[in-house]
């Protein structure tokens, strides 16, 4: 099944928030919140949250990456929640110490809210974005005992970002993978997420397949079971291969000019899609990343991709 709603999705798992960005709950008896969703939706992921627990308070809060739509709310859970203990990787922590990425996070977690506006979605948290620190750094492989009889466990997929954790609760089957794997869009378009390299993606995508999973849970807009866990995995490698050719064809064809790629990928893929979508500037911002990765790796690789003569440019 593909569930693209909020709400229950197996025993004790829930989807918390909007199906385009949502956090993800687990329940028990040290319930656990993944993911920190948009800082706009910080009011809904609490009701949605308390909603499942009640008066009880969530133990952890495990986060996948660094990025905007994946970090926004997590200052405003541990404003609510003081003991609510954040986790996620060290490189996470890095980056989210750093400045420039906080200026970053504000900017598009603002056009984030502009945009759920003009879907009139409410209640909207309209504060910026605030920074917070981690309370336990995860390293690949680490399991959490939640319980005697349920663990969480990291698995180290880098490819969309490098600091990237998904999480695996092996007593329910349950991966939360994130963008680890493609994104299901709207119109059933498959969004390939390889942001800083193609091959650690393709290779985390080959190794969560051998997870045996029953439950994926993508980073936006879907959540999978049964057959479609494996179904999406592979047609997340599928279109990750069909992307890099396409790209490598344009790159081809443009000489090496990222600015005029990144257009054509653009009109191809995201103009006609229909909202809600990507705001525009983070699309750019992957589309522009995920065109450098395929430059930069034909540049390394150019007898195994490039197809043509083509005289390449630093
Ligand atoms: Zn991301």
């Amino acid at each position: 099944m593909i569930i693209k709603e909020t709400g229950k999705i197996s025993d004790g798992l829930y989807v918390i928030g909007s199906p385009a960005a949502p956090v993800y709950l687990l329940d028990g008896p040290a319930p656990v919140i993944f993911d920190g969703g948009f800082t706009a939706l910080s009011l809904q992921y609490e009701t949605g949250i308390k909603a499942v627990l009640g008066t009880r308070k969530p133990e952890y809060l495990f986060l996948t990456h660094s990025h905007f739509d994946h970090v926004g709310a997590v200052s405003h859970f541990k404003a609510i929640w003081p003991g609510l203990r954040i986790g996620g990787s060290g490189s996470c922590r890095e980056i989210l110490s750093k400045q420039s990425a906080i200026q970053l996070i504000k900017r598009l977690s603002c056009e984030g809210t502009r945009n759920f506006k003009r879907m009139n979605v409410h209640p909207l948290d309209e504060t910026p974005f605030k920074p917070f620190d981690f309370d336990i750094l995860i390293t690949p492989d680490q399991t959490i005992k939640l319980s005697d009889n349920l663990t969480v466990m990291a698995v180290h997929t880098p490819g969309h970002t490098w600091d990237f954790m998904s999480y695996w609760v092996p007593e329910k089957k349950i991966l939360i993978a994130s963008e680890a794997v493609a994104i299901y869009e709207n119109d059933g378009y498959i969004q390939p997420e390889f942001l800083v390299d193609f091959d650690a993606y393709r290779d985390s995508l080959k190794k969560i397949q051998t997870l045996d999973a029953t439950v994926l849970c993508a980073g936006h807009h879907a959540v999978f079971t049964n057959s479609d866990v494996m179904d999406h995995i592979t047609a997340s490698l599928e279109a990750a291969h069909t992307y890099l050719m396409t790209t490598e064809r344009f790159l081809v064809q443009e000489k090496g000019d990222i600015d005029q790629t990144v257009f054509r990928v653009k009109a191809a893929e995201w103009d006609n899609r229909s909202w809600p979508k990507q705001p525009e500037s983070a699309y750019l911002l992957n589309t522009r990343q995920r065109v450098k990765t395929i430059w930069k790796r034909m540049k390394i690789n150019p007898e195994k991709d490039i197809t043509a003569d083509i005289h390449i440019r630093e």
